[in-house]
């Protein structure tokens, strides 16, 4: 407990150099670092959540793209298949018509020795018919060659874009695998300031930060705006926002239960205190 308070007023003392603030805020600065210390808290859970957001969907990107890539493989599959059926046939079709020109000629051999004219005739008719099969083929050849022409085509040209395509995922998997063990880095970073500051943040406060943030969404302060509390938008009762800005104590949303902060105009910040001198912005260092 006594290295706790130690360690408290460390960081207050610090905290009080860094504001540079009069005496008017050390009755209350225990309850400000505590505001203060909520709101830093907030950003980092903001971050840590951003994090945590991108680790789990990067997975998913890469999963769509390899998806992607595989329907793009299948169907350079299912073309390389129709070409080599095509191929297939044409080869049938040849074989086909070897075997006909060889009937063919058997016929004519068995032709010449007819010994009527029926049976001339008969033999003459089979070849007639065996040749209108053999141009029946022939057609059909050239019909799979000018189907064979753009098959030929597309698998050339897919084959070329898949290995691009590959590259890429490829490209973009190392990509994420780099900025996963970024951000986990990062994440693990984080983590770990946020455990040391939440050693500094008053007990009560800080569950009571957890049970609010844990029942909004991840989201505990809300800072208020012209009045009206940034987060569930609600109008701020005068005296409330009179207290806000000047009591400066942890006051929650009368609406939504958050923890409120007010972050005083630069001319404010003058008006409040001495201290804020050479701090608050000036027309000149204004860009
Ligand atoms: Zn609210």
């Amino acid at each position: 407990m006594l290295f706790r308070n130690a360690k408290t007023a460390i960081f207050m003392s610090r905290t009080r150099r860094a504001r540079s603030s009069g005496g008017s805020m050390l009755k209350f600065k225990n309850m400000v670092s505590d505001v203060k210390l909520v709101v830093q808290l907030q950003e980092l859970d903001n971050r840590i959540r951003e994090l945590q957001h991108e680790a789990a969907s990067l997975p998913r990107h890469i999963g769509a793209i390899e998806k992607t890539l595989e329907s793009h493989v299948r169907r350079l599959e299912a073309n390389r298949a129709a070409l080599a059926a095509n191929q297939r046939e044409r080869k049938q079709l040849e074989a086909d018509i070897q075997s006909q020109e060889q009937k063919i000629s058997k016929l004519r051999d068995q032709m010449l020795q007819a010994k009527t004219n029926e049976q001339y005739g008969a033999f003459r008719h089979e070849i007639e018919f065996c040749e209108k099969e053999i141009r029946k083929h022939e057609d059909r050849i050239l019909e799979r060659m000018s189907e064979s022409e753009p098959l030929e085509q597309n698998v050339k040209a897919a084959e070329a874009a898949l290995l691009k395509e590959k590259q890429q995922v490829e490209a973009e998997k190392s990509a994420a695998r780099e900025r996963t063990a970024g951000d986990k880095r990062q994440l693990d970073e984080i983590k770990q300031r946020r455990a040391e500051m939440v050693k500094t943040v008053t007990p009560s406060i800080y569950s009571e930060y957890e049970r609010i943030r844990k029942g909004r969404k991840g989201i505990a302060v809300a800072e208020a705006v012209d009045g009206s509390c940034s987060a569930c938008h609600m109008t701020l009762r005068l005296q409330f926002f009179q207290d806000l800005r000047l009591d400066e104590r942890v006051m929650f949303c009368e609406s939504c239960g958050r923890i409120m902060f007010y972050t005083p105009p630069p001319a404010e910040v003058d008006e409040l205190g001495p201290g804020a001198q050479g701090e608050s912005p000036s027309v000149e260092t204004n860009p």
